[in-house]
Parts: C-alpha cells; structure tokens; sequence
C-alpha cells in the first residue's frame, strides 16, 4: 500500500472525528433570539449612535474586501505562476541554494510580499479608526506594533517552515504524516503558549487591585466552580477606546483579562456581567475546544495539502517538481489561502453558538438581563459596532452575535424563555 493510500485513509478518519467532535462540541441549539426582539432592541438604540456606527462601517468597507481581494489575488499570483518559485531562489541564492535557506528566506520572503501588498489598507484602515475616536494610536505606535507582530510572525513562521522542510525533506514520501501530527501538535502548543510569551510583548498585564471589584469578581468564579488563577487588566488604552475582556490559554494558564478601558467605561454591575460571560468560556472549556478543532482541522490540512500537491497540474502552473520542496511555498500559500477564505464563514458560525452559550452562562450565573443588556449596549456604542449588520456580512465574518442579537436574548431570558 503506497503512502498516498494510507494519507487519503488518515485524512478521512481525521474528517470524520472533526464533523463528530463538532456535532457533539458545539451548542448548535444556541440560535439567535427572536427577530422581533432584535428589532425592538434596535428601535431603542439612539439614532445617531446607530447612524455613526454604520457610517463607520461604510468607510471601513471598501479596504476590508479590497484587502481580501488583493490578498487572494497575490496568493495565486505567487502559487499559479512561477513567480513564487523564483522568489524562493532569489532568497536562497546567497546562501549557496541550500533547501533550509530556501525554506525560511524563500518562506519569509513569499509572506513578506503579500504583507507589503495589502499594507497601504492597513494605514488607509488605522487613518479610519483614529478618525472615528477608536484608535488612539499615533502612526509612531501603530508602526511599532506593525513591527512587533512581523517579528512574532517571523519568528514563529520561520520555525514552522524550518520544521516542515526538514520533514519533508527527509522523508519525502511520509512528510505528510509527521506534518500533520507537528501541525496538530503546533496548534496545542501555541494554544498555550500565546498567552504567555506573546501577549506580554503587545500589552502589559497587571492583576486587578485589591478592592470591591476583585473581591466580587473571584468571588463570581467561586460560586461559578470556574478555577481563576487571576483577574488581569490590560492596558488596552494606550492603543484603543475599545472595551472588551477575553479568557485565553488552558489550564495553569488559563487566566481572565479585562481592557483597562473596560474599568473607566463601563459600571462595575457590567463589568461582573462581562467577566460572567468570560467565565462561562472557561467553564464549557472553549479554549479547549477551539484548541482540539484547530489541531483536528490543521493536521487534515497538511495531509489535504499533500493529496492536492501531487496533482501535476498545479505543479506545472507553480514551475516546481513536488509540493514538499521550499519552491512550492507560493503553491501552499496559494492553497491555504483559498482554504481559509473558504473555512472562514463556517469557523465564525461555530463562534457565534459558542459566544451565545457564554452568553447565556452570563445570564444564568448573574440572573440580571438587565445590566446584561446594559453592558451590551455599552460594547456596542464604545466600539461603534454595527448593532444590526448586514445579513451576509454577519453571516461571513461575524465572530459574536449582533448587539441587537445580544440584547434579544437578555430581553428573551427575562421573560423566562430559557
Ligand atoms: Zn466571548
């Protein structure tokens, strides 16, 4: 049996455990609340608020698709021509050609490109943003960070492409297998580790003073049977207006972070509704979860990859004699791109049932819809979202559930419709 029969049996074992590992992980029962809810939720937003956050989203429009344009256009551009190839070994040329040099120059250098393409958006996008009172970053702070995540992306991109060749060019016929258990294992770890060694380089971390607020808040997750290690406060405020507070990394990591922004602009009762919703992520272990489909769906990717890369066809299109050698970076970058674009809508689905669950685990565990629906009325007009976006747009992008959505299911709970 050659290795490609047993790559198309581990990628349909591997499918199958993800399509049952989603059925059975994701609280698919968590629709939204009734739309005339939504609509009377709507009707009592104030006007202008409502007319500025579209507004808003007008202007950031046009770079948002122009930018996934351009991005899947020099994806295929890199991937379906030999442009990508050559690129490659230009980059590997000062160093006598060796494959590694190829792999991690060439690597960088192909992403480099399509980061460099979609870049005059990225300041079109920042100029919208300090415009609208969200962002308070200067161009000074805005580029530091720029730089900041192209060396976190370096770093951990050139590693990831020094593993992958290594593999690939050491065992050429079963590279897809290592690659898909290192791919897995890679999503494990920066699950992990993310919050620990990276977020610290973007925003510093200090635990919630001694007061009222702490005392009621790890008194919440007491009652909640959340084990919290601490609460944190970022301090978002040196880049943002926006409000927001997240759960991240798993077991002795895992911790609840709130925006400093959170503390001067929202009431306590909020932000006790907010971070009862964080602790409904820890409880239903959606980091957990998130974690386990992504090593699922990266480790049938990789072996997808393979399958795929041995299709001369494409091949020809991208000049290069087989998808595991360094000057097929353009090809893989084409592929995952297209894969990501197509993967996008249903990953954003998965994560509006699981916000919705969090939600509700809000409600539940403060039993205040009132606040809850305060709260989200503050997410929205701080953050300017769209409270009632466009259908399709929410449908394709949308990680959470609408404002409206948010303060339907308050307004559904307090009438006992649990
Ligand atoms: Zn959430």
């Amino acid at each position: 049996m050659t290795p490609r029969f047993w790559a198309a049996g581990t990628l349909v074992v591997l499918l199958a455990g993800l399509a049952v590992f989603v059925m059975t992980a994701v609280p698919w029962q968590r629709a939204p609340a009734p739309r005339a809810d939504q609509l009377a939720a709507l009707e009592q937003l104030p006007a202008d608020q409502v007319a500025r956050a579209r507004s808003f989203h007008g202007e950031l429009r046009p770079g948002n698709y122009l930018g996934l344009t351009l991005g899947l256009l020099v994806a295929l551009a890199l991937g379906l021509t030999p442009i990508g190839a050559r690129l490659v070994e230009l980059a590997g040329r000062p160093f006598g050609d060796h494959w590694l040099a190829r792999a991690v120059l060439g690597g960088l250098a192909v992403v480099l490109v399509a980061e460099l393409v979609t870049l005059p958006l990225a300041i079109w996008r920042h100029t919208i943003v300090v415009r609208y009172g969200i962002s308070t970053q200067t161009w000074s702070g805005w580029g530091v960070d720029l730089l900041k995540s192209y060396v976190v992306g370096a770093v951990i991109g050139g590693l990831t492409l020094a593993g992958f060749f290594t593999v690939t060019h050491f065992a050429p016929r079963w590279w897809w297998a290592f690659g898909a258990a290192g791919a897995a294992g890679l999503v494990v770890l920066l699950s992990f580790v993310l919050p620990v060694l990276v977020e610290p380089i973007f925003n510093r971390f200090t635990p919630m003073p001694d007061g009222p607020l702490r005392t009621e808040l790890l008194a919440l997750a007491e009652r909640d049977g959340v084990p919290v290690r601490d609460v944190l406060v970022a301090d978002a405020s040196r880049r943002t207006r926006a409000v927001n507070a997240y759960v991240s990394g798993l077991g002795p990591t895992r911790r609840i972070v709130v925006y400093d922004t959170m503390l001067t602009e929202a009431t306590p009762e909020e932000v006790v509704s907010v971070t009862a919703h964080e602790l409904g992520h820890a409880k239903d272990n959606d980091v957990l979860t998130g974690t386990i489909m992504g090593a699922l769906g990266a480790a049938a990717a990789v072996i997808a990859l393979y399958l795929l890369g041995s299709w001369g066809w494409l091949l020809r299109l991208a000049g290069v004699d087989s998808i595991g050698e360094p000057r097929a970076i353009g090809l893989l970058l084409a592929m995952t791109t297209v894969a990501g674009l197509v993967a996008g809508p249903a990953q954003a689905f998965v994560s509006r049932r699981v916000e919705a669950r969090a939600d509700h685990h809000a409600l539940m565990l403060t039993g205040d819809p009132e606040t809850f629906e305060a709260m989200q009325r503050r997410l929205g007009s701080v953050n300017l979202a769209d409270p009632d976006p466009p259908h399709w747009e929410h449908a394709m992008f949308a990680s959470h559930p609408s404002t409206v959505q948010r303060m339907a299911a308050a307004r559904a709970f307090a009438r006992g419709a649990r």
